[in-house]
């Protein structure tokens, strides 16, 4: 199983400091739930992870191998990377989009191999009736579903999205996590920053809080305590349930 570690990881926007020494060890088969209020460092630690910036300080070990040592190519056919808005960028067929996740793995033409694994994908995102229609066409959750559908053609060992369902309605946002879960299933590791708290814990495996840019808490479902939630989200809330049934509910502001 693939291995990722975070060895105290900074990275700042001209002086604006993100992310501050962040450790962290992940592994094959988890679906990592990355949660945090805004401006935590969601987004900039996925950014690191797929080394689209670069940390200033520390460094990722992908299988125990410095990311910053790798090539593009490589990191691109072991890592792949579901942007928070990448949907109005191409107006490809849901086909052709899902094809261009084949490309770091060959040359410019697609063989039959990868057409047939693109055509596999399709079917398996129950996308097969939209497969000639444009991506611009399509409406949110479909499209996500193509993008994410995409990161999967790579054959990536990890997988890492940034609010894959945050725009997405309650059926389409149970059809996106249980399409990851089968991802994490096979044994990829997938990363996944993640707004809604009640969502997180019903599908991931662990949980890194964010506050600042430093980790305040990681581990299960129990490292969200009521408390330690009320604090990092600086409301007052209530905890309803366990486990994958727990439910986290706000109720005013501190
Ligand atoms: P999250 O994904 O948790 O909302 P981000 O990683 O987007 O958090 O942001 C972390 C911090 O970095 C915030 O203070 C944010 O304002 C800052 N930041 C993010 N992107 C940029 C950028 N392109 N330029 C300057 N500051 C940024």
């Amino acid at each position: 199983m693939v291995t990722l570690e975070l060895k105290d990881l900074h990275f700042s926007y001209n002086g604006i400091k993100a992310l501050a020494g962040v450790n962290l060890s992940m592994r094959g088969g988890d679906l990592v739930g990355l949660v945090g209020p805004n401006g935590s460092g969601k987004s900039t630690l996925l950014k690191n992870l797929d080394r689209i910036i670069v940390p200033k300080k520390g460094k990722v070990l992908l299988d125990g191998k410095d990311l910053s040592s790798m090539k593009r190519r490589e990191i691109a056919r072991r890592i792949g990377y579901v942007p928070q808005s990448s949907v109005n960028l191409f107006s490809k067929t849901v086909f052709d989009t899902v094809l261009m996740g084949r490309i770091p793995h060959g040359s410019w033409a697609p063989t039959r191999s990868d057409l047939r694994k693109v055509s596999d994908i399709i079917v398996e995102f129950g996308l097969q009736d939209l497969s000639g229609r444009g991506l611009n066409s399509l409406s949110g959750g479909e499209k996500q579903k193509v993008i994410i559908a995409r990161a999967v053609a790579q054959e990536p060992e990890i997988v890492l999205l940034d609010e894959p369902t945050s725009s997405l309605d309650l059926a389409n946002q149970i059809d996106v996590m249980e399409l990851i879960k089968t991802q994490t299933e096979k044994g990829i590791l997938a990363v996944m920053a993640v707004h809604d708290l009640n969502l997180a814990l019903r599908y991931c495996d662990r949980f890194v809080l964010l506050k600042a840019g430093k980790v305040v808490a990681n581990g299960d479902s129990d490292a969200l305590s009521r408390t330690v939630l009320e604090d990092v989200y600086e409301i007052k809330a209530k905890v309803l349930g366990n486990g994958k049934e727990k439910v986290f509910v706000p109720l005013s502001r501190r």
